[in-house]
């Protein structure tokens, strides 16, 4: 599960007024988490393994911060599908870049300071372009928290028109809540809200191209942005799309099944995930995540009609997609109480 999930987890069971459930869920979080430490020691016991013997190098060395040229000046990174950790510093989502004859906007900026600094320096080794734009898909840490890094004169930092809000609310949590999964690899990071926000749709010129950003209704988040680079015809969606890891629902299940519908109407031929492996042909790539999404959606209407409670259909709706997602289990049941609550009141 991602910092940001388990986060989300515990907000949900502070809010939770069925003590009994909630103990049962705390339960859960607990031996999920500590399976997870397992599965992340195990993991880096392994990558230092394999590190050393196809490098020869000492472990120390950090590895080159790969950033991948997915069309003609448009850069991306693949996040690993983990825990935001010391060790991994966070770097769990997909950033990106796109290069103009002009200037330079960057998407995301990753999960800690140090991660946007090795971004930077990579993107350095690109193209020495001043970066005139740091634009934010949503509020979630593993987003955001390198936005210091690109701090300085000249810097427009870029999001939907409820970011500054989301930030003001939630900012502190998020570093305070980070700070034991971390550690040091936390130092320094600061909450750097955007000075230009998009209300509903906004073009950047970066110079013989330019960028489309829409804000959309309350869906993954509720500052949920996207960004079409019009000269590729690349999307980056932020997380609005999940690939193979199951999408998670932290504002709207509806807002998420109407943005999705939408957003299938762009006229991108290839989209970067928030989450997944990069670059995936568009508009194909919504499929499996409006399906997870509508069997969620029909399950719990399903269950809400013949009377069931909160705590039965979060252990049932949405199971027959179980084998299509990985993280399946530690975000499912989350989905769909939160999507409960939302529909029980449908007329
Ligand atoms: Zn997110």
């Amino acid at each position: 599960m991602s910092e940001t999930g388990r986060i989300i987890w515990r907000r949900q069971f502070e809010r939770n007024p069925e003590k009994k459930h909630r103990e049962k869920l705390l339960d859960r979080l607990r031996s999920n988490d500590a399976r997870l430490e397992k599965l992340t020691m195990l993991r880096c016991v392994i990558a230092v393994a394999l590190y050393c013997l196809f490098c020869g190098l000492a472990p120390a060395s950090a590895a080159l911060f790969a950033l991948e040229e997915i069309a003609p000046g448009v850069y991306a990174h693949q996040g690993r599908m983990a825990l935001m950790t010391e060790e991994n510093k966070g770097d769990i989502a997909n950033i990106g870049a796109v290069v103009g004859d002009d200037a330079v906007a960057v998407i995301d900026t990753g999960g800690s300071l140090v991660e946007g600094r090795e971004f930077l320096a990579a993107l350095r080794q690109k193209t020495d372009k001043p970066i005139r734009y740091v634009i934010n898909t949503h509020a979630h840490p593993d987003h955001i928290f390198g936005n210091g890094a690109f701090e300085g004169d000249g810097v427009v930092f870029v999001g939907h028109e409820k970011l500054p809000r989301a930030l003001a609310q939630r900012g502190a949590f998020y570093m305070q809540s980070f700070r034991a999964a971390m550690d040091g690899a936390l130092d320094g990071v600061r909450i750097v809200a955007p000075t230009q926000t998009v209300s509903s749709a906004t073009t950047l010129d970066l110079g013989g191209r330019k960028l489309l950003l829409q804000a959309w209704r309350a869906a993954h988040s509720d500052s949920d942005l996207t960004v079409l680079d019009e000269k590729s015809g690349v999307l980056f969606a932020g997380d609005l799309l999940f690939l193979r890891h199951v999408p998670i629902v932290d504002a709207s299940l509806l807002g998420f099944l109407d943005v999705a519908d939408r957003l299938a109407k762009i006229p991108a031929t290839q989209v970067v995930p928030g989450h997944g492996p990069l670059v995936a042909p568009w508009p194909q790539a919504l499929d499996a995540e409006r399906a997870y999404l509508q069997r969620l959606t029909a399950d719990l209407r399903a269950a809400i009609k013949k009377g069931s409670t909160v705590a039965d259909a979060a252990q049932t709706a949405g199971q027959s997609e179980r084998e299509r997602w990985r993280l399946f289990d530690d975000y499912n049941a989350r989905n769909a109480t939160a999507g409960f609550a939302e529909l029980e009141w449908e007329p």
